[in-house]
């Protein structure tokens, strides 16, 4: 790896910076991001065990804390210590960019209350990589994130979600894939799915058709990984 330029500044003492790590495939972390978590003063992390091998795998040696759904007001007022007296943290996650439906939400927002400046080291994010390769129209999107976990509570957020025009982007897990298909079945029976999962890895795949199509696909063939699922009226471009 090339030596850092000497012309580049130096990072930016009591900022929080937010650093985008890959959503699966190793090469996909910037070179700012790598220079961030070499100069930062301590990296606080969603898993210290899954970021630690991140940061081997890269050659960097840096103070670890934890910072996960859990203990993340402890850990908010512990960062924005950290930053009173002048550090450089860097915040990441299991994957992809903090902040988008991971903990990484509310320490940014104690750091701003408490006057910090937050910096954005971008870089992979699965609801990015998912819509732009789907065909799905990205002019307009609206993105949900999680839905609730109990049936009585995801069916009526899917209710009110028809609501918005353009696609609908959810994260789902491989745990609850099925039973969001029966749902997209029944509230979103028009509709075009296209299911992204495993990106940026090995089994990468777009799977696309109607809920049903998929759900007769899904009980065919149980899919695995992690999931982007795109909700349009439209029909993507190219259905496979
Ligand atoms: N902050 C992350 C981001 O920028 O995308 C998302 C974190 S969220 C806890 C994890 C969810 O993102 C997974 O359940 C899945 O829906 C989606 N996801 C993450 N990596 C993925 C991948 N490689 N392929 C498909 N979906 C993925």
């Amino acid at each position: 790896m090339p030596e850092t330029p000497l012309s580049l500044p130096p990072l930016t003492p009591s900022t929080l910076y937010l650093v985008a790590t890959p959503i699966g495939n190793l090469e996909d972390i910037t070179l700012r991001a790598l220079r961030t978590l070499k100069e930062c003063d301590v990296v606080a992390a969603e898993d210290t065990r899954h970021t630690g091998q991140l940061l081997k795998h890269y050659g960097i040696t840096k103070p670890l804390i934890s910072y996960f759904r859990f203990n993340e007001a402890k850990r908010s007022a512990e960062i924005v210590g950290r930053l009173q007296r002048g550090e450089k943290v860097a915040l990441v996650t299991d994957a992809g960019s903090p902040g988008i439906s991971d903990p990484g939400e509310r320490v940014v927002r104690t750091a701003i209350q408490a006057g910090f400046r937050v910096e954005s080291i971008p870089g992979p994010c699965a609801l990015v990589a998912a819509l732009t390769a789907s065909g799905s129209p990205t002019d307009e999107f609206h993105f949900a994130g999680f839905l609730p976990h109990k049936s009585a509570a995801r069916r009526k957020a899917l209710e009110k979600l028809k609501a918005f025009s353009g696609t609908l982007v959810l994260y789902e897990s491989p745990f609850r894939i099925e039973k969001l298909l029966v749902e997209l079945s029944d509230i979103f029976p028009q509709s075009r799915v296209v299911l992204a999962r495993e990106l940026t890895k090995r089994f990468e795949e777009f799977l696309r058709g109607s809920p049903t199509e998929l759900l007769a696909l899904q009980q065919n063939r149980v899919l695995k990984g992690e999931f982007v699922v795109m909700i349009s009226e439209e029909k993507p471009a190219k259905t496979i």
